[in-house]
């Protein structure tokens, strides 16, 4: 009887939830189909709990896709300067290597369509699909004869595998097969944009050992609008060795300022995994890590070993490929944060030397998952005569958030009250600061690091890619994404416990009632203004200065 009432209390609150997902699913579809653009008008929705179901499962609006053409419009969001831009003769020919699992059909097919109709005929030998054990109809009966029948382009081949081998085994595979001199990697869900190929190839045609990204902008799960991203950031990544956008640096802005269609040279990653490489610097490189499990931080990994050992990452802006940005919807055999984790520990293992004890002190929680054998992928190394990540930060990439320079690392605590900044207040709307109770230093879980400020030998103070950022016209402080700029240097006094903000020669000041700190005149006689910075994370094999 117990049993049976919790089961009806349990029933009852997953029937909550459902209902309030699809409430806000449905909210979602509306805000973001009134936004739409370039598309037809959209069927009224009209079977609302299909249409929801089905977005729940795919987490992109399926019933949307199966409406709009293979061969829908999409816009040039090209800069005007790259539209009529000549590219040389005789470019390297192309093997196009999509992996997929479960992909919806009529996304599977757009995306295929655009690359056929998109895509120099002169410059591309084929598309090579691997399917990853598919386990719908669809793709299982009918994809074949599709292809063959319907679309029935020779450059098409498809491979499909009779058990899951994950994204990153089935692109090393795409690539054993391909025969073209050029390797591009893409989604099972992108639709390339007008002139995308030739930019990115004649830009390998100079270097063999070039690695090149398209932008890629953001096709919405919602409303399938195809939305271009601003071209002033580079890739990189954050503590935990995740994707980050990060702005341009400085040198770079002012070099692309008279012509932004230049590439974006060193960006420390590839835009996600969508990137063109020389088919034989894949192979000597070692290709994706062969004992990474399915999917994640291949291709961050993959950027290391392309700078590490004589290659570079360009960002090409001419070339604009459009990725549906939506949450991943299939399953793994195994559990997901024990993969993700899985392959992160590897690129730990494989890269970070002495960074390695900085991530685990940051993570303790990754610092017991298993990882596998990373000693041969060293010897490869030291075989490529590859660089170390000391180099890679310093030359490749000093706008990073790992500690390079700095003065101290650890909590900055405003005294009296014993709070301490932290990381999760950049949730708030408006990215600014209110302090939290200080944690007690090496408490092994997640969210220890949201605490671990790192004040830079160029006077930031900065948690992972987050820096602290005033202004004179901002009443509160905030953390936001560090951008070089004035407003996010600052000059700390131990004397006087004080947090002074360079350019506005204001103080950090916290009010009495905590509602986060602001800049004010500086007094140091005033308790809302000290702040001690701590030097107490246990990391000292860095550049500490001084
Ligand atoms: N994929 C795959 N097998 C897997 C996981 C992913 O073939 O076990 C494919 C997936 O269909 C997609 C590509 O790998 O074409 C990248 O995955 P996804 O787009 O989900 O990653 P995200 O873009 O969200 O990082
Ligand atoms: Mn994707």
């Amino acid at each position: 009887m117990v049993s049976a009432s919790l089961r009806l209390c349990y029933k009852f609150f997953t029937a909550l939830l459902v209902i309030t997902g699809l409430c806000y699913t449905q909210y979602k579809l509306n805000v973001f189909t009134k936004t739409r653009d370039n598309l037809p008008p959209l069927n009224p929705i009209k079977s609302n709990v299909h249409v929801q179901s089905l977005f729940f499962k795919y987490k992109l609006n399926l019933y949307l896709s199966d409406s709009l053409s293979f061969d829908r419009f999409i816009a040039d969001h090209r800069n005007p300067k790259c539209q009529g831009r000549e590219y040389p003769p005789n470019l390297p020919s192309v093997s196009i290597i999509i992996v997929f699992h479960n992909e919806p059909w009529s996304v599977l097919l757009r995306t295929i369509k655009s690359l056929i109709d998109r895509s120099p005929k002169y410059l591309l030998k084929e598309i090579l699909l691997i399917d990853d054990f598919s386990t719908s109809n669809s793709i299982k009966y009918n994809l074949k004869s599709y292809l063959s029948e319907t679309i029935n382009d020779p450059r098409i081949k498809l491979t499909r595998f009779t058990s899951r081998i994950g994204l990153i085994k089935g692109r090393n595979y795409g690539a054993s097969i391909a025969t073209g001199n050029i390797l591009i990697f893409l989604d099972s869900h992108v639709e390339v944009n007008i002139g995308w190929l030739e930019p990115l190839v004649s830009r390998l045609a100079e270097d063999t050992n070039r690695v090149v990204s398209p932008i890629v902008d953001l096709i919405s799960p919602f409303d399938f609008s195809y939305n271009p991203v601003p071209d002033n950031f580079m890739s990189g990544f954050t503590w935990k060795l995740t994707h980050f956008m990060q702005p341009l640096p400085l040198r770079e802005q002012k070099r692309r300022k008279d012509d932004p269609t230049i590439p974006i040279n060193r960006s420390p990653t590839t835009y996600g995994g969508i990137f063109a490489i020389h088919r034989q610097f894949f192979f000597k490189l070692g290709g994706h890590d062969p004992d990474m499990s399915y999917l994640s931080y291949e291709s961050i990994d993959l950027s290391l070993w392309v700078w590490c050992c004589g290659g570079n990452i360009e960002i090409v802006p001419c070339s604009r490929v459009g990725h549906i940005h939506r949450d991943l919807p299939y399953n793994f055999p195994a559990k997901k944060e024990s993969i993700f984790l899985f392959n992160a520990g590897r690129i730990v293992e494989t890269w970070l030397r002495r960074y390695k004890m900085f991530y685990y002190l940051a993570f303790p929680k990754t610092a017991s998952i298993d990882r596998g054998n990373t000693v041969w992928r060293r010897s490869h190394q030291q075989a490529l005569n590859c660089k170390n990540f000391t180099w890679y930060l310093t030359n490749v990439y000093p706008e990073t958030g790992f500690p390079l320079y700095y003065q101290s690392i650890g909590q900055i605590e405003h005294t009296p009250s014993m709070l301490c900044f932290d990381l999760r207040t950049k949730i708030n709307s408006d990215k600014s600061v209110t302090l939290k109770p200080c944690r007690l230093n090496h408490r092994p879980d997640s969210s220890y690091y949201l605490q671990i400020f790192i004040y830079t030998g160029n006077g930031t103070i900065r948690c992972d890619n987050w820096c602290l950022t005033g202004s004179k016209e901002m009443e509160k402080l905030t953390l936001t994404a560090c951008d070089y700029s004035q407003s996010q240097i600052w000059i700390y006094s131990a004397k006087k416990s004080q947090l002074r903000h360079k350019s506005t020669n204001l103080c950090a000041h916290l009010p009495a009632n905590n509602d986060g700190p602001i800049l004010i005149q500086c007094n140091h006689s005033l308790l809302e203004q000290k702040f001690f910075i701590r030097d107490n994370f246990d990391w000292d094999e860095g550049n500490r200065l001084g």
